[in-house]
Parts: C-alpha cells; structure tokens; sequence
C-alpha cells in the first residue's frame, strides 16, 4: 500500500515522484477511485484529516491498495478486464475489507494462460487415450497368444493322455507365462489320470479273474463246460471260412461212479487232477482241455487229420493206464475210454454234427468188450440212431447252450373238490426244423451226456422269462421239475433266486424225484431246506414209481406229494385199491398234500377225489400247452 498527504487544497505534502499518488487530488471528490497503472489496478481512497470531527480538515490522506490479492483470493484462473473495473463506495463510507469486494464491479475474463494449459493438457490427454487404445489393440492379440497358450498346452496334454493311457505327460504347462494354478491342473490330471489306469489295471485283473473263474474248471483248473460252448461257437466259424480239419476227442472215466463210492470223493477228485494233468501234458499249448461233466473231458483239434488225432488218443491213454493211485488207496487200475470224431475235407460239416460224431464213437468205447480208443464211422452211427439222432443231439446242444428252441408247455394242477387251478407244470419240449422234440427223447441224451445242470438251468431261465411276459395267470403258480444232480448243486439256490422276486404272487414248486434224494441225502436235504425257506413248495414226483419212497417221505422236507401215473391207474384193481386208500390217508395224514397224476376222465377224478386227494393232474383237466386258455382256470368235476 502507497500512502501520502494532502494539505487543505489537495496539493501534496510529500515528494510524490516514485509514487503512483497524484500530486494534486480534487477534494471535492473523495471517494474511493480505481486508479489502473501499466501492471494492475489499484484503489485509491482519499481521507480528510481532522483534528476534532467538528473543526475544519487539516489535510488529506490518499492511500492506494493494491486489488490483485483481493480478485486472486476468489478468482484464480480468470482475468479481470481493467475497463469494467469500477467501485461504488459513497463519499465517508466505512467498509470493512471483509464485504470491500462487493463493492467492486467488474467483468471477467478467461486467462489465455490457463486456457492454453487446459487445452495442452487435454491434448496430451487425448494422445495418451489414442496410444494407450493403439497399445491395447497391440498387446490384446499377444496378450491373447500368451493367454491361450497355457491352455492349449493342457488341451493338448489331455490329448495325449488320451493317447497314452499309460503315460503321464510332464511337461511344463505354464512355460511361457507361467500360471501355477495351470501347472497345478496338470499335477492334478496326472494323478487322476494315474489313478484311472489303476483302477482300469485292477478292473482288467477282476475281469481275467473273473472270466478265468467263469471258464475255468476249479478242481482240474481245465476250461469248464462253458467255456467249451463258447469255443464251439469259434469253431462253427472256423467251419464256415476255412477248410480246416478238425477233430473231436471225447474222454470218459471208465467206472468212475463207482470208484467214487468206493474209495470216497476225495480219491475221486484226485482221480480227476491226475488225469486231466496227463492229457494236457500230450495236449499242445493252443489245444485246450475241457471238463464237460462229472467224468468227461474233451479237445478240439484244429488244423488236424484223423491220423493225428487218433494218435493224440494213443498217448493220452497209455499215458492214463501208466498212472498210479495206490498213494490214495487205489489198487485196480484206472482206465479211460476215448471217442474220436473228424470232419473230412469234402464233406460240409458242423461243430454239432462233429459232435454226435463224437458222442456215438464214445458210446461204443464204453460198452464192455470194445475197444478203448473208437473212432466214428457211418457202421456205428446205423445201430445207435433211436437213442443219439442227429437231429435231437443238434437241438439239445442249442437249447442248452443259449435255450434256442426251448419252449415250456404248462399242464394245470386242479383242486379235485372243485376244479380250480392251482398251478401249472412246466413240462420241456424242444422246437427244432418244425417239430417238437419231447422228453422221451431229450432226457436219454441228457442222461447219456450228464447235461442235467445245463438242461435245468435253462429251464429256470425259460420259465423266468415266462412268469415275466404274463404266460402264467396271476395267482396261480408253477412247478418246475428239477433233475437229480441238479437238486444236490451248489449252485441250485443260485439259480432259483432268479425267480424269487415272484414269490409273492405266484406259488412256485420244485418237484424232484426220489432218485435226486437217495444219490446224495445230506445235500439234498440241505437244499431242499433252504429253498423252502425262501418260500419254495418242495413236491416229490412219481411217487409209488420207485421203492423206497416212505422212507425218504419222513426223511425230507416235503409239501407235496405227486402219486405217479402207474400207481393212479391202479385204482380200479380191486386188490390195489386199498392199499391206494391207505398210502393216501397215511400220507394225508403225515400233512402233506396230495397229487394224483395222469387223470384222464371225470370218473377218475371224482373216484381220487373220494379217496382224499387234494389235487388232480391228467389231459381230463388240460394237456400240457404252451399258452394257457383262459377257460382252463376251472373244471368243475361233479
Ligand atoms: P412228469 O414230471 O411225471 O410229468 C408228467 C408227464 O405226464 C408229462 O409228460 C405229461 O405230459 C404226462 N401226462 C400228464 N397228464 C397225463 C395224462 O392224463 N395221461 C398221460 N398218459 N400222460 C399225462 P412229459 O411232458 O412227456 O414229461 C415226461 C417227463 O419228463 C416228466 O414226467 C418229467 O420227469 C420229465 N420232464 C419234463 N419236463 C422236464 C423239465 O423241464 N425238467 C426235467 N428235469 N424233467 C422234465
Ligand atoms: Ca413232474
Ligand atoms: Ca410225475
């Protein structure tokens, strides 16, 4: 602030040159003046001086303050335009310095400083967004190829463990950018992957194990009959698309059955091991030996001649007759009876005819007299053709390998009081070229062929099948005939399981004759037990057929009892006919329920009916059929 004084007529009193005061004020006007010099504008307030307020001025006193600070303090980036500049304080009036500025009156302007700043900065602004757009649109595709990269490593990591089931790919996912959690899938993969081939490793083994245990004979460790089905499949090919020789050698235990009741099945399954270890040491490694039954083997040749095969037979039986088992008790030697059959260049062959072939030649091997070693020949098949046809040998083998043309006919079972079918009876029949082949002639070959356990299980399944698709009516049931060994089989209550999700609903029977429970008691009434405590019916068949049915009656663990058709016919004699009544009311009594079978006409059910039987079977009620009519559901006898 510049400060100088005035006498009375506004002239000054001090030196005033380096001042931007004038020399002279005009006293008549002293109010505040906006005085503009070359760099700002300033104010210029002059004062009169008084001694008393009341007395005349002695002077006056000019001050001039500088406005910058003022218009800096509230406007820092505008210009003041110096022209507009102006201040309306009224001559003597007091303002404070805070409210001085309201008595300014001026117009702004922009700073062309700050604007050329703003604008520089939002130039640089701008470039730096272009560069830093130009940059992204740079670095996103190379960002993006460092990006995928890792990726692409690990698709193509699985790729190769794809490939490579057994390998772990240890290359470094995240090479160029590393990526630990990348690295760390990969770690992870391979362990997962290391982890599958186990398990995948250990699944194999069970399945070996498993196919092993499945075609394997346990006691002998030869193939079983199973597996001797499937390799007949394999050659029935062989058959189609080559002109292969082959050639069939059954092998049988001569008198086994009783070398096993005499010297106990201990020696008998040692019997076994030994012999089929001496075939298979004549056997070359792609020959296989199998166990088709109880006491029979067989080896298929391929690529084989009848000379070759019949010296295979040759080896095989010197190599038995050289055996000794007197360790085990054994004294009499063990001998072996062999079948051979060929198929011949010329002639169109077939595994199953290759095999009745067989099953003739091995016929005539058993019969005491005849050679041990016997080959086929047309001769021999012209004096076996009732019991080994060709054509019920090709059918059984069908049937009991996979149940073709099996089909079960279904006989009712009434209540003789008043007609009402209780169950039916599954009674097996083989359809084969057009004709059904009946049990008179397939269980001879069964029989013949020990094919029993085969037969039976394929029954089970048949009439699995059946209870299944409806064929028997709700709430009446079936009976299945089981036959002796397979009563006595480890494996029986297995198979009947299959049929126990319908024992509710269906009563279901297993009838078994009395030869089943006379070969092994102990094991039939086992089996039978547990069967009943499934909630099976036990009936025992062709009762009266045999001779010793009482004993066994008590014995064994039986619901009902099927009086056989021979001692049913009997009821007219007059000498029979109170033995009948007695044996009926005894085992009435004993709270078993009686079947008699074979009734043909109206006189006879009533007549059984009399007596006290509780059911009825015979073509007067209903021939065995494989549909069931409707209107068979009750025949009322009176
Ligand atoms: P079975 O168990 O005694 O069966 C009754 C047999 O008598 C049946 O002969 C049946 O057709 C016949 N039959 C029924 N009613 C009459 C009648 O009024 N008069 C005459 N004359 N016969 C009648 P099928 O079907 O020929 O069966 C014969 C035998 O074969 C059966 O005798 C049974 O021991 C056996 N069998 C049948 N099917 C099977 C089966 O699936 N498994 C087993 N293991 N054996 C079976
Ligand atoms: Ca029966
Ligand atoms: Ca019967």
């Amino acid at each position: 602030m510049e400060l100088a004084l005035y006498d009375q007529n506004g002239s000054v009193l001090s030196d005033t040159d380096t001042s931007l005061l004038p020399d002279k004020i005009d006293i008549n006007d002293t109010t505040a003046h906006i005085v503009i010099n070359e760099y700002e504008p300033l104010v210029m307030v002059i004062k009169p001086i008084h001694k008393e307020p009341s007395q005349d001025n002695l002077g006056y006193i000019a001050t001039l303050n500088r406005l910058r600070p003022v218009f800096y303090a509230s406007h820092h980036f505008s210009l003041i335009d110096p022209k507009t500049l102006s201040i309306d304080i009224r001559q003597a009036e007091q303002v404070s310095s805070s409210v001085f500025i309201n008595h300014l009156h001026y117009q702004l302007s922009d700073d062309p400083y700050t604007e050329a700043v703003q604008s520089a900065i939002t130039s640089s602004l701008l470039r730096l967004a272009h560069f830093a757009v130009i940059l992204t649109l740079l670095i996103f595709p190379l960002a993006a190829l460092l990006m995928s990269r890792p990726i692409m490593r690990l698709s193509q990591h699985i790729d190769k463990l794809k490939q490579s089931p057994y390998r772990t790919v240890s290359n470094k996912i995240g090479r160029t950018l590393f990526i630990k959690e990348l690295d760390k899938i990969r770690e992870s993969l391979n362990a997962y992957h290391n982890d599958l081939n186990l398990a995948y490793t250990n699944l194999d083994e069970k399945d070996r194990e498993l196919h092993d245990l499945a075609h394997h004979d346990p006691l002998t460790g030869a193939m079983n009959r199973k597996a001797f089905n499937d390799f007949r499949q394999e050659v029935n090919n062989i058959f189609q698309y080559s002109h292969k020789q082959i050639s069939l050698l059954l092998f049988d235990i001569n008198h086994f059955k009783a070398l096993n009741d005499t010297y106990g099945h201990q020696a008998g399954d040692e019997v076994l091991i030994a012999i089929s270890q001496a075939i298979n040491n004549i056997l070359s490694g792609q020959e296989k030996l199998f166990r088709i039954g109880g006491d029979e083997f067989a080896t298929i040749l391929i690529d084989s001649n009848p000379r070759k095969a019949r010296q295979i037979a040759k080896q095989c039986h010197v190599m038995i007759s050289q055996l000794s088992f007197e360790k085990i008790g054994i004294l009499e030697p063990v001998r072996m009876s062999i079948g051979l059959a060929n198929t011949s260049p010329k002639e169109n062959s077939s595994i199953d005819t290759l095999q009745w072939k067989a099953d003739v030649a091995i016929h005539f091997a058993k019969r005491p007299g005849n050679p041990n070693i016997v080959s086929f020949s047309s001769e021999l098949a012209q004096n076996v053709q009732g019991l080994f046809s060709n054509r019920t040998h090709s059918a059984l083998f069908k049937a009991i390998s996979n149940g073709t043309g099996l089909i079960m006919h279904y006989q009712p079972i009434v209540t003789l009081s008043n007609g009402e079918v209780q169950y039916y009876e599954a009674l097996i029949r083989i359809q084969h070229e057009g004709q059904l082949i009946m049990p008179s002639h397939i269980f001879p070959l069964v029989e013949a062929r020990s094919l029993e356990l085969d037969l039976d299980r394929q029954v089970i399944q048949k009439v699995v099948a059946d209870i299944k698709n409806g064929v028997i009516p709700l709430g009446t049931g079936v009976s299945i005939n089981l036959s002796a060994p397979s009563i006595v089989d480890s494996e029986l209550i297995k198979w009947l399981t299959e049929l126990k999700p319908f024992i509710n609903n269906y009563k279901l029977l297993i009838e078994v004759t009395e030869t089943a429970l006379i070969t092994k008691l102990q094991t039939a009434r086992k089996n039978l037990g547990a069967l009943r405590e499934m909630g099976f019916r036990i009936a025992l068949d062709d009762f009266g057929s045999g001779y010793s049915s009482l004993r066994y009656l008590g014995a064994m663990p039986v619901d009902v009892v099927k009086f056989d058709i021979t001692l049913v016919r009997l009821i007219n004699s007059k000498q029979i006919n109170p033995i009948l009544n007695h044996l009926a009311q005894m085992i009435i009594e004993s709270g078993h329920l009686l079947v008699a079978e074979g009734i043909e006409t109206k006189r006879a059910a009533q007549q059984l009916n009399k007596l006290g039987f509780h059911y009825g079977q015979g073509y007067y009620f209903g021939k065995p059929d494989a549909t069931i009519p409707p209107t068979q559901l009750s025949r009322n006898i009176c």
